[in-house]
């Protein structure tokens, strides 16, 4: 396992090679544990994971060393700026472009499980002791030794001031002027389950999420969704992998925020929200055995219900199927109906682990939103459509909707 470096937007992920996911026995922290995952013995054939090891996998449970994703959790966020970029006007501006927008995003995917709590014990802009050209920060760029030098400044500034023992993950909000354009060049970056980190008051600043610039795409909607990179980064601080890959979007479009942060709002994937202990046990059904079942599937968006359907291929990767409204985090859906995809949980970040099963292939889509992979915006089964893989022996037929606005979905293994 790696410490991770995964850099948001849609070309690739890159990580660093050395150390490992996991905390040091006694290393851990306020902001370390395993999430609060909820299943059944009924659910251990659904609870897919790697043989090989990946530096973040799609596997159920997460491991460990990533910061727990339920309760309340303690951010703290600091703002640094550089003397060959000074922070211009008031660095709490600064966190008003992610706060309160970030607090509510993860409140209404998680169903309110997640008590978001962003912290600014620092008001101001912290300087740095270099000079941003100074600490070689490029895209892609590894730990070591640039951001090695870079947190171990940060927590020599914001020492006397903040108990890093008190947070449960840290938020580095760069001043936007350092660096390129986010439209050039994404400089976003995570380093999750890094045990190897400099530490700050006794425990490794393990989990941290740098924002550069601003992702600003010129269309207007900066204000509204300008924030969407932070909870990108915060998802791998909670152990998610990127879903997008070299190619882009095309794996899973714009049904996840791993996978698209860009313009309009969008949430997780179930599996994602299961993965994050954001779903009961009872809102999961593991379809491990031959035979036809029927379900009900309620919109992901609203809370409550029942939620994902999981159908194992074997140990390592699995069938989710969930349905998917225009509500909540997902603004553009414009085809509602029962999206089925495939998790992989031998694939790494930034590799394609999870590929959504396009039900109108080569249909260009049916949104021109902007920033939204169109191709697979039309991507759900709607009534009376069948999902089969046939080498697979498995069948998802979409049988009807409720009044309530409910799917009824028949699942078939042979
Ligand atoms: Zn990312």
């Amino acid at each position: 396992m790696a410490a991770l470096a995964c850099v948001t937007t849609l070309t690739f992920a890159v990580s660093t090679s050395a150390g490992t996911a996991r905390l040091a026995p006694g290393a851990s922290s306020a902001g370390a544990g395993p999430i609060a995952l909820s299943r059944t013995s009924a659910h251990g054939p659904c609870m897919i994971h790697g043989a090989r090891e990946v530096q973040m996998s799609e596997g159920i449970p997460t491991s460990e060393g990533y910061s727990r994703s339920t309760g309340v959790v303690h951010a703290l966020n600091l703002m640094i700026d550089f003397s060959d970029a000074p922070g211009e006007g008031d660095a709490l501006d600064r966190f008003r472009e992610f706060f309160p927008q970030t607090r509510q995003w993860f409140r209404t995917s998680s169903y309110g499980r997640l008590d978001y709590r962003p912290e600014t014990p620092i008001p101001g802009w912290l300087r740095m002791p270099k000079s941003f050209r100074e600490y070689a920060i490029e895209r892609g760029a590894p730990f070591d030794p640039g951001y090695r030098a870079l947190v171990r400044d940060i927590v020599a500034a914001a020492d006397p001031k903040v108990d890093f023992r008190a947070y449960d993950l840290l938020n580095i909000l760069v001043t936007p002027n350092a660096g390129p354009s986010a439209l050039d060049t994404v400089l976003s970056v995570t380093f999750a389950g890094n045990p190897e980190a400099p530490a700050a008051d006794g425990i490794p600043v393990a989990n941290a999420s740098f924002v550069y610039s601003r992702q600003d795409d010129g269309s207007g909607s900066y204000d509204r969704t300008g924030y969407r990179v932070l909870p990108h980064e915060n998802g791998h601080i909670f152990g998610l992998p990127d879903l997008y890959t070299a190619e882009g979007g095309g794996a899973v479009g714009h049904w996840d925020i791993m996978s698209e942060d860009w313009g309009a709002n969008n949430d997780f994937l179930g599996w994602h929200k299961w993965k994050l202990g954001w779903l009961d046990a009872a809102q999961v059904h593991c379809v491990a055995t031959p035979g036809t079942t029927e379900y009900t599937l309620t919109p992901l968006a609203r809370a409550g219900g029942s939620k994902l359907i999981v159908v194992p291929l074997d140990s390592r990767t699995a069938y989710a199927v969930e349905l998917r409204t225009r509500a909540g985090n997902d603004e553009t859906v414009c085809r509602p109906g029962v999206l089925v995809y495939k998790v992989d949980a031998e694939v790494d970040t930034g590799l394609g682990p999870v590929r959504v099963h396009d039900s109108r292939r080569d249909s260009g889509g049916c949104t021109r939103a902007p920033n939204v992979h169109a191709e697979l915006s039309d991507a759900p089964f709607t009534p009376g459509e069948t999902f089969r893989d046939v080498r697979r022996r498995v069948v998802i037929k979409v049988t009807r909707t409720e009044p309530s606005g409910d799917y009824r979905v028949r699942v078939t293994r042979g």
